[in-house]
């Protein structure tokens, strides 16, 4: 397990989802290399690391599972091929923190890419069952017919091993737009990186976390201009996140992180500055 965050009468827990490598220019899209290199290391061969580190919100009622990670079906070649450094740990993380995964009440994906839907269905002795059995699934009903209908660009990331055993069950709920999912957690849809992509809102206290998906994968994307390559429709992505950025830093909320292995939440300045941030998600093999 990675990081803690005590939000109010909530507490957020940063799981061991899986670490990999990307190629910097897909994580950077149109951001010249000698500006993003600057602020984020990547190695001889350009690859950079990113987590995938689901966010258990354990609430007064409810406990709430932000993405699922990379779970624990890749194949070998898939392994080489996104250079997985660190596996899934999920179940193992929740028993550490007194839970079982049968515990979990719901599961919010903020879009069923392969890197945040894999957690989801998971090899559990000789079958493929639901990680989370007696969780709602909250997905954007936009997102999921996407995903059951790709495109030739979105084949490769909606997996049909991610999608058939939950389309098969009861835990599936689809949301349209906005909604509360317990109190003091909500989605809003924001379409961008793909086109059904939801974002969530937690609120206690008085104090506010924001946790934008791959609207805002790391730290250093703050920039609304700095997007990755894998964004479907960026100038929805350049809007929604100049919108929910200014509604965050007005409200002093902390921005989570699913991807970031430096940095589980921050808070910023109207400059992007970082202000406040949640220890950095350091692993042995980066130190190394
Ligand atoms: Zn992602």
């Amino acid at each position: 397990m990675k990081n803690k965050l005590i939000l109010g009468e909530f507490e957020l827990f940063w799981l061991d989802g899986g670490l990999c490598q990307f190629d910097g220019g897909t994580i950077f899209g149109a951001v010249p290399k000698v500006l993003w290199e600057k602020k984020y290391p990547c190695d001889q061969e350009n690859y950079v690391f990113l987590t995938a580190s689901p966010i258990l919100v354990k609430t007064p009622r409810s406990l709430v599972l932000i993405e699922s990670g990379l779970g624990n079906k890749l194949t070998d070649k898939q392994k080489k091929i996104f250079r997985l450094r660190e596996e899934w740990r999920v179940p193992e993380d929740l028993k550490s923190l007194g839970f079982d995964r049968q515990d979990v009440d719901y599961v919010i994906l903020t879009h069923y890419d392969w890197d945040h839907s894999s957690g989801v269905v998971m090899q559990d002795s000789e079958r493929l069952a639901l990680t989370f059995p007696n969780a709602k699934h909250l997905v954007q009903k936009t997102e999921w017919e996407d995903a059951l209908n790709p495109n030739r660009r979105s084949i490769n990331t909606y997996w049909d091993v991610n999608i058939e055993t939950l389309k098969q069950s009861k835990n599936l709920e689809l949301v349209a737009g906005d909604a509360e999912i317990v109190s003091g957690v909500s989605v809003s849809l924001t379409g961008g990186h793909t086109g059904g992509h939801q974002i969530v809102i937690m609120r206690s206290g008085g104090e506010e976390a924001l946790h934008l998906g791959d609207l805002l994968p790391l730290h250093v994307h703050f920039n609304p201009l700095w997007l990755t390559a894998y964004d479907n429709f960026p100038l929805d992505t350049i809007r929604m996140k100049e919108r929910h950025e200014k509604i965050g830093l007005a409200a002093n909320a902390w921005f989570t992180f699913y991807h970031d292995p430096y940095y589980a939440a921050c808070k910023f300045d109207e400059k992007g500055n970082i202000v406040a941030g949640v220890p950095p998600q350091v692993t042995s093999q980066q130190a190394g």
